[in-house]
C-alpha cells in the first residue's frame, strides 16, 4: 500500500509543531504515513481541498487562518460533526477516499488535558475566560452547558458580545456573564477554574494577564500558551501551590484526537508528548 500523506495547511504555516507530533506517532505505531506542512494561501484554500482526493491526501489539519472558510467547503462537498458545525470551525479533515469529513478538535483537546492532566472536572464548576478570541470560542462552545457559570472578559468588548451571541444560540438556557475588565477580580472569585485565552505570556517581557492577588486557594489555572515550558502565570500559580498548567497538554490532545479519526487507532501520547517537547525545543 503506498505510503500515506498527512498534513497541516495554514497562512503562514511554518512553525507548526505538528510534524514532530504527528510523524512520531506514526512511526511509533509502524505506520507507514508522512505529515508534512502546506502553506496555502488563502485565495488557493478551495482549489487545494478539492484536490485532496487527487493528491491522495488522507487526512489535514487546518489553522489559521482557514478555520471557517475550511468549514464552509466542507459543509458544502462532505459532512460536518456537530461540535464543529455548533463552533462554526474546523481543525481537522478526514478523506476517507470516498468524502470529506470535517472536525474540531480544540474543544475536545482542552478538554481531556484538563481532566486528564489537571485532574479538573468542569461540570458545575464556575469557569473565567479571559479572552474571547478563537481559541476561547472553541472552550467555551464545547463545555457548552456544563459548568455552572461561565465568565468571559476581553478587552474588546465586541469580541466578548460576539462570542456571547454565538453561545446563546446554541445553549439558549447558559449561563454565560460578560465581565467588565473592573470587575475581574470579582468574578474570579466566585471562579474554581482561570483559563487565559489571551497570548499574553507567549514573550518572557509579557506582563502576566491578570494581577497575581486574583489567584486565591483553591483555583485551578490553565495558561493555554505553550510556546514557552512555563509561564508567568502557571509560575505565580505553582508558588501560590495551586493546580496549574500550560496549553501544551490542549495542543498535545487536539493533535491525538485528530490522529484517532484518521486512522481509528489510539494515539501514543506519551510518545508524542515527547516529540512535542523536543520540538519547542528548537523554536
Ligand atoms: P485571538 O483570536 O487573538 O484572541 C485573543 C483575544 O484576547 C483577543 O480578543 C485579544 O484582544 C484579547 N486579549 C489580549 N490580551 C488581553 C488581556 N490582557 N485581557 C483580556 N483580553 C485580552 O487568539 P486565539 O487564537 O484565541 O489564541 C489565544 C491564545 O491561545 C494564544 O496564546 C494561542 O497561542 C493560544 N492557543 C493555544 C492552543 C493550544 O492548543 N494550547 C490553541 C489555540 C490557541 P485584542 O485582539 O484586541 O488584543
Amino acid at each position: 500500500m503506498a505510503k500515506r500523506i498527512y498534513g497541516i495547511i495554514g497562512h503562514p504555516v511554518r512553525h507548526s509543531l505538528s510534524p514532530a507530533m504527528q510523524n512520531a506517532a506514526f512511526n511509533e505505531l509502524g505506520i507507514d504515513a508522512e505529515y508534512s506542512v502546506f502553506d496555502v494561501a488563502p485565495d488557493e484554500l478551495g482549489s487545494f481541498l478539492g484536490d485532496i482526493r487527487r493528491k491522495n491526501i488522507s487526512g489535514i489539519n487546518v489553522t489559521i487562518p482557514h478555520k471557517i472558510d475550511a468549514l464552509l467547503y466542507v459543509d458544502k462537498h462532505g459532512t460536518l460533526d456537530a461540535n464543529a458545525r455548533r463552533l462554526g470551525a474546523i481543525n481537522t479533515i478526514l478523506s476517507d477516499g470516498a468524502s470529506l469529513q470535517g472536525y474540531n478538535t480544540d474543544g475536545p483537546g482542552f478538554y481531556r488535558s484538563l481532566v486528564e492532566e489537571l485532574k479538573f472536572e468542569p461540570e458545575g464548576k464556575n469557569i473565567f475566560v479571559l479572552g474571547a478570541g478563537g481559541a476561547a470560542t472553541a472552550i467555551v462552545m464545547y463545555l457548552g452547558r456544563a459548568p455552572g457559570k461561565i465568565f468571559v472578559s476581553d478587552v474588546d468588548a465586541g469580541k466578548a458580545e460576539s462570542l456571547k451571541a454565538h453561545y446563546v444560540k446554541y445553549y439558549e438556557k447558559g449561563n454565560l456573564e460578560i465581565v467588565a475588565p473592573g470587575d475581574i477580580g470579582t468574578a474570579i472569585a466566585a471562579s474554581q477554574l482561570f483559563i487565559n485565552a489571551t497570548p499574553a505570556g507567549m514573550k518572557e517581557t509579557d506582563p502576566l494577564p491578570i494581577d497575581i492577588s486574583f489567584l486565591h486557594p483553591g483555583l485551578y489555572v490553565y495558561d493555554l500558551v505553550y510556546n514557552r515550558p512555563v509561564t508567568g502565570l502557571v509560575k505565580e500559580a505553582q508558588r501560590k501551590r495551586l493546580h496549574a498548567a500550560t496549553g501544551l497538554g490542549m495542543l498535545l490532545h487536539q493533535g491525538a484526537i485528530a490522529f484517532e479519526i484518521w486512522t481509528g487507532k489510539k494515539a501514543p501520547v506519551a510518545m508524542m508528548k515527547r516529540a512535542l517537547k523536543e520540538a519547542l525545543k528548537c523554536q
